[in-house]
């Protein structure tokens, strides 16, 4: 039977997280499904950040290193984040970017198995963590190799020093078992370093319960931290003790305002630390965590699921006929919080569904990617975007669109 807005309508009237919405500035006349690529602006943010502009900057000047709490910003949010992931509160912080976090962890873990030769890789990762994944195998004299995520499990072996690759595909949306793909790596005698782009506050995450030895993930994705907000590192706090992460900078000495000429770790997981936090993106990304509270992971994930479940129902009943394919995993227990379609046309689609203010986005060649942020993404939105789709590839709308300006981020 066709699915009909009014059953949407239903699920949203029923959804013990649509209060959820309402902690979030969403601006009129824009349905947001690109929140995995940059999260939506929480209530509240705003006022923050001005707050430490005006107040802990502009009046209270250096002294708000120690009066505001600046100095101990990236362990504190670090913990609050910290049940989000399934991790205790002293095995993550907030520092960096995914990119400089996965040179740290990559390193890091090669230092911890140093008769080893090989890094391990996922295939098809988001290229930024194979263009570190390779420098650091140069740097250190190791050799790479690269398999299918579906493959890391059988690949990895006696050489393998590191074993990486994302938890969810940024592409596909493809999820792996953490547990499983992980006790196959610590088999083979290798530790595993996880990518949770595309994971950290979209679907459940059980970082201990996994045997997760490292991983980092995003602060402006799923979690809401706005444009460059810094990533979040875990060590589990078995490996701390050993943890010795190449970028050895004053804040993750043990104690930075010394100035001790030779360096000694800061103990536990400040020793991830490198520089001086950017304290407007970390209050930034505080406040948006205050979006999460009181949400049940596992009640959020399995909305995420839903949505997505209900847009390759609709896919199916509605876009297939126009000739688009599913390039995500049909089975959502395997997927994370956004479906890829693919089209030909899928770049001109993409354009016309911004133009009438549906955002999602292009992955070249062939693939739209639309975002489902439980926290904030109705199922009428799911509907209608689904409908938009629809209308926009059977009507060619990107036909009539102005021609790109050169240079435009697409
Ligand atoms: C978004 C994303 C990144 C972003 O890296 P930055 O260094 O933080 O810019 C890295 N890896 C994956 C898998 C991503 O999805």
């Amino acid at each position: 039977m066709a699915i009909d807005r009014r059953d949407c309508e239903a699920q949203d009237r029923d959804d013990p997280l649509a209060v959820a919405r309402q902690r979030f500035e969403l601006p009129d006349g824009t349905l947001y499904l690109d929140g995995n690529s940059l999260g939506a602006l929480p209530r509240g943010v705003a006022e923050r950040v001005g707050r430490t502009v005006r107040e802990e900057w502009g009046r209270d000047l250096i002294g708000s290193w120690n009066t505001a709490g600046w100095y101990a910003a990236p362990g504190r949010v670090g913990a609050m984040l910290a049940p989000l992931l399934g991790a205790a509160p002293d095995e993550v912080t907030i520092t960096d970017s995914i990119s400089v976090n996965l040179f740290k962890l990559l390193v890091a873990a090669c230092r911890m198995r140093p008769d080893r030769t090989e890094i391990l890789a996922e295939a098809g990762n988001f290229p930024s963590d194979n263009h570190i994944v390779e420098s650091a195998a140069r740097m250190l004299g190791l050799t790479t190799r690269f398999v299918a995520a579906s493959e890391i499990a059988s690949a990895v072996g006696p050489r393998t020093a590191v074993a990486t690759l994302s938890h969810v595909n940024y592409r596909s949306a493809l999820m792996q078992d953490m547990t499983a793909v992980t006790a196959a790596i610590h088999a083979a005698g290798a530790l595993a370093v996880w990518d949770l782009a595309h994971s950290s506050g979209a679907v459940r995450l059980d970082l201990t319960a996994s045997g997760a030895d490292f991983a980092v993930g995003c602060g402006y994705k799923y979690l809401n931290g706005g444009p460059g907000a810094p990533s979040h590192v875990f060590v589990a706090r078995r490996h701390q003790a050993a943890f010795d992460q190449p970028l050895q900078g004053w804040f993750g000495h043990a104690d930075p305002f010394r100035f001790d000429a030779g360096f000694t770790a800061a103990p536990g997981i400040r020793a991830a630390l490198c520089s001086t936090p950017p304290m407007l993106s970390l209050v930034a990304l505080e406040a948006a965590l205050a979006a999460f509270e009181g949400i049940d992971m596992a009640r959020l994930a399995a909305k995420g699921r839903a949505l997505c479940d209900l847009f390759v129902s609709l896919a199916d009943e509605r876009l297939a006929p126009l000739g688009v394919e599913l390039a995500s995993p049909r089975e959502g227990a395997r997927r994370g919080s956004h479906v890829s379609l693919r089209h030909p046309d899928a770049y001109g689609a993409v354009r016309a569904l911004i133009a009438r203010g549906i955002v999602g986005d292009f992955r070249a060649p062939d693939a739209m990617r639309f975002g489902f942020a439980p926290l904030y993404i109705r199922f009428v939105d799911v509907f209608d975007a689904a409908e938009a789709i629809r209308d926009v590839l059977g009507s060619r709308a990107w036909d009539d669109l102005p021609p790109v300006e050169a240079g435009a981020v697409t």
